[in-house]
């Protein structure tokens, strides 16, 4: 395992572009670095924190005051014909589109979510009607004593936009996922892409959706309803093509950022009386990772 940098800058390493610095950072690339990496948090009592891609946090300004653990380990086998092993670093977009190519179904609607697939497994990633868990066999996972376990998805819970892993310390390292032969899964994962470019502020700097869709309805149609598209504070924007991302349009902080939350969140209830919930995960102290 390399040894740890120190007061590593966080708006490097997420989408948002935002945050202060962790005071320990550390790159992992194989499952036993992870292993070590772990154990000496354990030891030496420091907290971490897991990160894949970064396209759902939201670093505080204060940074992290322990080790941010950056899952590198990209690898992927086909294990059987229609079963594929992955890294929980590889790129979850990038399995989509490659799996559509070769001709397998079942998670073309990963093209375009900038995740890893740790990530993606943690906050059970969804779009175009289905998500992560539909296609998932089984989950690697390191406890904080550095030790390897494989649930099944059976010993696993999913719901929209969770899994068991937020009740869990510890890392996703790899993830077996199960998919069926098609014919038309490389046009299917083309259109949603297509989509998703046309829909999404995709050359801004952002953390996709900000809110959870609430029971009845979609969270940014309620937003744009309450007319906050374009509302700025700060560098932080609504965006104007998708009133559930905010961006990063100039310079923002985290504090730029929950303002424009608490404003949404206070704007749309008054309006509609149903009060959003972020889905974006807050990372402001380690004993504090929570959801808005
Ligand atoms: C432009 C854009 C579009 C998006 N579109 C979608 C969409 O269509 N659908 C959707 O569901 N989401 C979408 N997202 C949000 C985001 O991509 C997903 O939530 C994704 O699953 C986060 O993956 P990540 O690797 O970036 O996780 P990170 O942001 O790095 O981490 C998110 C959480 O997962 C935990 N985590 C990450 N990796 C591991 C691991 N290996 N082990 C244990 N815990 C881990 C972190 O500790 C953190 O709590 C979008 C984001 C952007 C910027």
């Amino acid at each position: 395992m390399p040894p740890f940098q120190q007061q590593k800058s966080l708006k490097e390493l997420c989408t948002f572009g935002i945050g202060g610095t962790a005071r320990f950072f550390v790159e992992v690339r194989t499952i036993p670095e992870m292993q070590m990496a772990l154990r000496t948090c354990k030891d030496k009592k420091i907290p971490f924190f897991i990160l894949g891609k970064g396209s759902n946090c939201l670093f505080s300004d204060q940074g992290f005051d322990g080790l941010v653990i950056l899952n590198k380990i990209d690898f992927v086998t086909k294990v059987q014909p229609e079963i594929f092993h992955v890294g929980a670093g590889y790129s979850f977009s990038l399995l989509g589109a490659q799996t559509a190519r070769q001709g397998w179904t079942g998670l073309e609607f990963a093209s375009g979510i900038p995740a890893s697939v740790g990530g993606a497994v943690f906050m059970n990633a969804g779009a175009n009607g289905t998500e992560t868990w539909a296609t998932l066999l089984s989950v690697d996972f390191v406890n904080p004593d550095g030790i390897l376990q494989t649930f099944t998805k059976e010993q696993l819970e999913f719901s929209y936009r969770f899994s068991s892993f937020h009740h869990l310390p510890g890392a996703i390292v790899g993830a077996k996922f199960k998919l069926e032969p098609s014919t038309s899964a490389r046009e299917k994962q083309l259109q949603i892409i297509h989509y998703r470019k046309a829909t999404q502020p995709y050359g801004h700097k952002s953390a996709g959706c900000i809110f959870r869709n609430p029971a009845c309805g979609y969270a940014g149609a309620l937003i744009q309803e309450s007319g906050l598209k374009g509302v700025t504070f700060g560098g932080a924007q609504i965006s104007t093509l998708h009133a559930n991302f905010i961006i990063n349009s100039d310079n923002a902080t985290a504090k730029d950022v929950l303002t424009l939350i608490s404003h949404i969140q206070d704007e749309v209830y008054k309006k509609t009386g149903i009060l959003l919930e972020s889905e974006v995960r807050i990372v402001q102290t380690p004993d504090q990772i929570m959801e808005k």
